[in-house]
């Protein structure tokens, strides 16, 4: 038997089916169209994005990272929630901008953007988070050609990085963001070239769950900006302060205490150096914000034993899952929360693998997990599946298609 993730908070069940929003899931799946379908739950964002902003200080800015989920239908509600996007290609651009965002309140980050993409970035007046010298002179060169001031902020490479980040970011050598010791000439040289400087975005890490490491890393990134900024002989008008809050996937895990976090943060707001004075702070944030309000249903097609083992079989999969499949960087495999969502309320009966429908063994949503007995036709339900599940796995592999999705 292996333990199953912490199913997180808000769901419910009727007539002994989970309750997303208040409905039942076969009337989730009636909406969707189909399985295999991810649910995302309006009320659920709202919720998060308010019990952020009571968290944090009212001089925080809270932006949306939204490469986690970029449902068109979430990142409207998203955009009319949050003070900024965050992007990282022009395809998030396109979608930003038709999720009703202000481009002013865009910022693109990402190593690799081609001169088309920063193109369409300056000319839409998007803020560039510069990931390299070369890509500032290419921006400046564009900005000239199109004559549209650029509005250029500086990525910085911190050497230090979030402590039990679950991807780290900064620290030693990175394809993201200039080096700290070659910042402050880069910020001259873009003051010298007449483009607006915007300020600095660090961005540490992510996923991580100890408020600790997230007070200890927001400190550090306030104390670089503040040495750069003087090293520069400039004052940033906006300092992106990354985002790195996790989300509890895995048993054990317990959610990020935001309420230190945003404690520590106005302590230090309260205390900030001249440079720092009436600068604008940003947090960007993609998984703590949409990661817990989405499910993913998917139907179990056979039941069938090898060797002992029971095996239910779902019409979902790794192809919609990949991270709860365990093969998106993750070094062990441990069980997502998973959850037979035709029998929510019933007590565990059966030790059961739930695998997907791809011929490969990697295949697996939940390994050895104690489970209530259930049968071909009912629903299961991966919890956690808001960020980084429908886009970030590979659909097109084996040919079964998209997932369908929606938002109640
Ligand atoms: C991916 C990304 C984020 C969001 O990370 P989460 O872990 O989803 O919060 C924020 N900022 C940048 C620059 C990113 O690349």
């Amino acid at each position: 038997m292996k333990p199953l993730g912490p199913i997180p908070p808000g769901f419910s069940s009727i007539g002994g089916e989970l309750a997303v929003q208040g409905i039942a899931a076969r009337e989730l799946v009636e909406r969707a169209g189909d399985t295999p379908c991810f649910v995302y739950s309006s009320d659920m964002l709202r919720a998060r994005v308010a019990s952020l902003r009571a968290a944090m200080p009212d001089r925080l800015a809270i932006h949306y990272a939204m490469k986690a989920n970029p449902f068109a239908p979430v990142l409207k509600l998203m955009a009319s929630l949050v003070d900024g996007i965050d992007i990282a290609s022009a395809g998030e651009l396109a979608l930003a901008q038709a999720a009703g965002m202000d481009a002013s309140k865009i910022s693109f980050a990402g190593p690799g953007k081609r001169d088309r993409d920063l193109e369409a970035a300056i000319a839409a007046g998007v803020t560039l988070n510069l990931e390299s010298e070369g890509e500032c002179e290419r921006a400046l060169a564009i900005g000239q050609r199109i004559g549209v001031q650029p509005r250029l902020a500086v990525r910085v490479n911190p050497e230090f990085d979030l402590r039990g980040s679950g991807m780290r970011m900064g620290g030693g050598a990175k394809p993201f963001g200039i080096d700290q010791a070659r910042v402050p000439a880069l910020v001259r040289h873009i003051l010298a070239e007449g483009a607006h400087w915007r300020g600095f975005h660090i961005f540490a890490g992510s996923q991580a769950l100890d408020a600790d490491a997230i007070i200890d890393t927001q400190g550090k990134t306030l104390d670089l900006a503040a040495q750069l900024a003087d090293e520069a002989g400039a004052v940033p008008e906006h300092l992106n302060l990354g985002g790195g809050m996790g989300i509890p996937y895995f048993p054990g895990d317990t959610p990020v205490d935001i309420a230190r976090v945003g404690a520590a943060l106005g302590e230090r707001f309260a205390a900030l150096p001249d440079t720092l004075r009436d600068t604008h702070f940003a947090m960007e944030l993609g998984r703590w914000l949409v990661g817990e309000a989405g499910v993913y249903l998917t139907r179990i097609v056979d039941r069938k034993t090898s060797h002992g083992e029971l095996y239910l079989v779902t019409d979902g999969g790794l192809h919609h899952q990949l991270a709860a499949s365990g093969n998106f960087g993750t070094v062990v495999r441990r069980n997502y929360p998973v959850a037979i969502a035709s029998h929510f309320d019933a007590d565990p009966s059966e030790e059961a693998n739930v695998v997907g429908c791809l011929c490969t063994p990697l295949d697996r949503l939940a390994d050895k997990a104690h489970l209530p007995e259930a049968q071909v036709g009912d629903l299961v339900a991966v919890f956690c599946a808001g960020a980084y599940g429908a886009t970030a796995s590979p659909a097109d592999f084996l040919g079964h298609g998209k997932a369908a999705e929606i938002l109640v």
